[in-house]
């Protein structure tokens, strides 16, 4: 039997619409400008964030990169969480290739930045310190959606000491459509309303949204044309790339409202993994159930990921337990995964 793949959403295979949509797209060389399938991505994914331009990168990582070296100069400094992936998962990319320096601070237990701790990592103007530029945060963070209110006030905050403020909205789209189902709104008009408190923001294709490859950076038209020479730098220049764009597309257009499938399937999850002794987790906002093991199970987790994969099901543990819901599992996928723990626990 095909294994149960909840190692990450961007494990996703293209369906055959977006294969379709891939195979029908009009391409040109996008170095040119050339490429309609890229540039009608880049209008459409602009005009739906409520931005002047975007970006076309291969990666989340570049376009972060594009995003934070767009904003900052070689000396200046992003304040940014400890967990964020602009920070910790992209091999210190902003201090590599820019010479920008991240100020890391500690998550809240709701993923927030506190306020006050965003206030005191501005640096004063002095020669001593790196210029402070840049507030990025990251919706959602590991699945948690950071409320609109407390974004309202960061980025208020951040704006008005000068700084400029992105978005690494990887899962936006998972955040808007959580957000949509608490408000009874739509996710477009979330997406939107998140998206539109920021300077930029970047959009992962490739994870929920069930792409093979790609990511957008949106902003000003200043700022994509700062992102376009750092992409350009950082070899993500693509030229046919508009077979890629069409499926970027395409996910737009017909995966987005499904990701609240996605948050049932993590949500049925957890109600299954409910207790278990040894376990210890949070019901997920969206499509990541992160879990931890305390107790004598806590020495357990290599053994426990390598049972899960003798029964068929993948997972991963970095630091915690992660379970990723996505377009290619269902509910019956989902059951086996609770059996396959709960007879682990049994043993
Ligand atoms: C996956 C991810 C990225 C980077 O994506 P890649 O395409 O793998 O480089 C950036 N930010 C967040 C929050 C992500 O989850």
């Amino acid at each position: 039997m095909k294994p149960v793949d909840l190692r990450s959403d961007t494990v996703t295979q293209p369906t055959a619409g977006m294969r379709a949509a891939m195979a029908a797209a009009p391409l040109g060389d996008d170095v040119f400008g050339d490429d309609p399938s890229v540039n009608a991505l880049q209008e459409k994914i602009a005009s739906q964030l409520g931005f002047e331009a975007a970006l076309f990168v291969p990666t989340g990582t570049q376009s972060n990169l594009c995003g934070v070296l767009a904003h900052c100069q070689r000396g200046d400094e992003y304040i940014v969480g400890q967990m964020q992936h602009c920070y910790r998962w992209e091999g210190g990319g902003a201090a590599v290739f820019g010479s920008v320096q991240p100020q890391p601070l500690d998550h809240q237990p709701d993923g927030s930045l506190a306020l006050g701790d965003i206030e005191a990592a501005i640096k004063p103007d002095d020669p001593h310190f790196a210029r402070t530029k840049l507030l990025a945060l990251e919706n959602t963070l590991g699945g948690q959606v950071l409320s609109q209110t407390y974004l309202e006030k960061a980025t208020k905050l951040a704006h008005s000491r000068g700084l400029s403020t992105h978005l690494d909205g990887a899962r936006l789209f998972n955040a808007a459509v959580a957000q949509a189902a608490t408000n009874g709104s739509d996710a477009r008009t979330e997406a939107h309303r998140i998206a539109s408190l920021f300077d930029s923001v970047s959009v992962c294709f490739s994870k929920g949204l069930g792409a093979p490859v790609g990511s957008a950076l949106c902003g000003s038209k200043e700022l994509i044309a700062r992102a376009r020479r750092i992409r350009k730098m950082a070899g993500g220049a693509m030229r046919q790339s508009g077979l890629l764009a069409a499926a970027a597309s395409y996910a737009l257009d017909h995966h987005v409202e499904r990701l609240a499938q996605d948050h049932a399937l993590a949500r049925r999850l957890a109600e299954g993994l409910e207790g278990i002794e040894g376990m210890a987790f949070d019901v997920p906002e969206t499509n990541i159930l992160f879990v931890d093991l305390l107790g004598p199970a806590r020495e357990r987790s290599a053994e426990l990921l390598q049972h899960l994969k003798n029964e068929g099901v993948l997972a991963t543990g970095l630091y915690r337990l992660r379970f990723v819901t996505h377009l290619d599992v269902d509910a019956a996928g989902i059951d086996r995964v609770v059996t396959a723990v709960r007879s682990f626990f049994r043993q």
